[in-house]
């Protein structure tokens, strides 16, 4: 039977221990995911997307569908590209799509590319987020919906506090630009990790 996430138990693809018992980092780092962050995840995240979408749909519901096009093809293409393809878990071979806590299903349609994010590809993370929390709240501004657009940044806000408290603590993609594992603990993955490690000193070099 096929998995839903991979093996607990085996070490990530780029690390070079034989298993994760007694990892210093094991409680510190996500490096293996659940149904339990999964569905924490979907938890944290959709409530701001619930109340934007309610507000398009009060106004007009044909305007729903720029907004859904633009959430699959960011979330599904162009965030995978520019920032999941640096993460230690898309570097697992034989998946043809991402199994972790976020971006669950999204295609696997490029290389792993170990080590940080380039300029272009921050810009490109950040715009993509800019336009799909911007669509909404212009539209809840133009309509003047001001108890929803009231909701919708009180729902943003606490997203991005829940994400930066939960998940952003405990990523293993050191690359993404939102990432707020402590240096020690990224000390210690990089041990474990050379191949990372190395693609992090190359590119400080340059
Ligand atoms: S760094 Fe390696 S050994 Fe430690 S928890 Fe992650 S995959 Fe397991
Ligand atoms: S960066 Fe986050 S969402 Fe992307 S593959 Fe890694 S854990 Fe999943």
């Amino acid at each position: 039977m096929k998995l839903m996430f991979l093996d607990p138990k085996r070490p990530l693809p780029t690390c070079a221990s034989t298993d994760c018992e007694d990892c210093p980092v094991q409680s510190r780092l996500h490096c293996h995911f659940n149904g339990q962050d999964l569905v924490r995840f979907l938890a944290i995240a959709f409530p701001p997307f619930i109340v934007g979408g309610l507000g398009i749909v009060r106004l007009n519901a044909w305007l729903l569908l720029p907004w859904v096009v633009l959430f699959f093809s960011y979330f599904g293409l162009v965030e995978i590209r520019v920032m999941c393809s640096h993460c230690p878990h898309y570097a697992e071979a034989g998946t043809k799509s991402i199994q972790c806590w976020a971006n669950y299903g999204s295609p696997k349609l490029w290389q792993y590319r170990p080590g940080p994010m380039t300029r272009g590809e921050k810009f490109v993370f950040y715009a993509g987020l800019v336009l799909i929390a911007g669509y909404p709240l212009a539209l809840l501004i133009a309509s003047a919906q001001w108890l929803l657009l009231a909701l919708f940044i009180v729902l943003v806000v606490a997203m991005g506090t829940a994400m930066r408290f939960t998940m952003c603590n405990q990523c293993m993609n050191f690359a993404c630009p939102l990432n707020q594992v402590e240096p020690g603990v990224r000390a210690i993955f990089f041990a474990r990790n050379p191949r990372v490690a190395q693609a992090w000193k190359s590119a400080s070099k340059q």
